[in-house]
């Protein structure tokens, strides 16, 4: 330990996919004297168990991490606090609860959210599908109404989801195995702007999901842009209404707003940009990983098995920088495996242009998801 590094500050902003591999490896930085402060308003929640834990397959508890636990096990202190402005210049975090936060270095894995804001009564009346601690909501409200306090079923609800992707589709059939579990009538209709479902995935997994979602009686309506949410109907842009007594808003993710009031470079969709290091273009102090970040030049897709990946890469190069060293470059894949719990029992794998159902699938992602919360708890 040199006294220059001894006192030196690390902002670990965030707890996301991204950051879990840097916090746990923090502990060589804490040994050499680095004050390492970890600020999260949330436990770590487990993108890759958030549909089968809607579905039921998983207990809510599973899903989700302790952040503070993690962090005093490697000596960092852990503030459950929201950051509400990040100032590069000055290097200081400011927090929701009044106090501010000063730094050497910072790394930002803030995550991102379902843009609410861009349909009108969204945000007042839809279940968003992040943060994932709000499908455990969910889940928690939809049991709550199929059952009776006597154990008589209440009328059958109808699940409404906007949006027209992976996470929107797994929702759907996830739902509907939750409703299976309960033994309970819904009707579930999916409503996207796109003329198709699963567009960027392989055809042959649209097939598929199509196919199976007709089979498990969810209804799908393309071509079906929602212009305003009412608090009992969605009402579609191009005329009609869907009414829904539960709605669930699942039409993509953007970056937190607060990305953009930094003021270092983003990209179109407010993305802090990236150099090949993991650093903000303009400034070195700052690094970041996950979904509020892309590099220079890439648009990065939005996943979970991007953020972890970067997780190494962050993690060495916080260490180079604190406590010298050569940093290391950042190279996306360019193709990654995604499994999709359809809630039947089966998972859809897809590899590049190639995708594959089968209940091993499923088991080959519970595998797989274990194995990595394994290693924080
Ligand atoms: C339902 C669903 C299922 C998904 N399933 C998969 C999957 O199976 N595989 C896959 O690869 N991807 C999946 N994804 C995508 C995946 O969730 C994201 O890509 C992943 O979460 C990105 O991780 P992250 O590191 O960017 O941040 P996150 O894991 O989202 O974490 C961000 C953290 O920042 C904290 N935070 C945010 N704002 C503040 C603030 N102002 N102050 C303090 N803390 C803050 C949050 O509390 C959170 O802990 C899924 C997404 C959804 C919505």
């Amino acid at each position: 330990m040199t006294g220059t590094q001894k006192g030196r500050r690390l902002a670990i902003l965030g707890a996301g996919h991204a950051h879990m591999d840097v916090i746990r490896t923090l502990r060589p930085l804490t040994r050499a004297g680095i004050e390492a402060t970890v600020v999260d308003q949330d436990d770590f929640w487990y993108s890759g168990l958030a549909t089968g834990m809607l579905g039921g397959q998983y207990e809510v508890e599973q899903d989700r991490i302790s952040v503070e636990t993690l962090a005093r096990r490697v000596g960092a202190r852990f503030l459950r606090d929201r950051v509400t402005r990040v100032d590069p210049a000055a290097r200081v975090v400011h927090l929701a609860g009044g106090g501010s936060l000063a730094y050497d270095v910072a790394s930002l894995d803030l995550g991102s959210c379902v843009p609410l804001d861009r349909v009108d009564g969204l945000a007042s009346h839809a279940f968003p599908a992040k943060p994932i601690r709000r499908l455990a909501k969910l889940r928690a409200d939809l049991t709550r109404r199929v059952r009776h306090g006597d154990g008589r079923p209440a009328q059958p609800p109808h699940i409404l989801i906007i949006g027209g992707g992976a996470t929107a589709c797994e929702i759907a059939l996830n739902l509907r195995a939750l409703a299976d579990r309960l033994d309970a009538e819904v009707t579930i209709t999916l409503a996207t702007s796109g003329d198709r479902i699963l567009s960027g995935f392989p055809e042959s997994a649209a097939r598929t999901i199509g196919a199976l979602l007709d089979r498990r009686a969810i209804a799908v309506r393309t071509a079906s842009a929602v212009d305003r949410v009412e608090p009992d109907a969605a009402v579609l842009s191009r005329g009609g209404r869907i009414a829904y007594d539960l709605v669930v808003a699942a039409h993509g993710l953007v970056a937190p707003p607060i990305i953009g009031q930094i003021g270092l470079p983003t990209s179109d969709d407010g993305r802090l940009l990236l150099d090949p290091y993991l650093r903000s273009i303009r400034e070195p102090t700052l690094f970041a990983g996950g979904d509020c970040a892309t590099l220079d030049g890439e648009d990065l897709p939005r996943i979970g098995v991007v953020a972890v990946r970067q997780a190494r890469v962050l993690a060495h190069n916080l260490c180079a920088t604190l406590l010298g060293g050569r940093l290391r470059r950042y190279r996306p894949q360019r193709r990654w495996l995604q499994i999709l719990n359809l809630g039947d029992g089966t998972g859809l794998a897809c590899w590049g242009a190639f995708s594959h159902r089968g209940r091993c699938m499923l088991a080959w992602k519970d595998l797989l998801d274990r194995r990595f919360l394994r290693r924080y708890r």
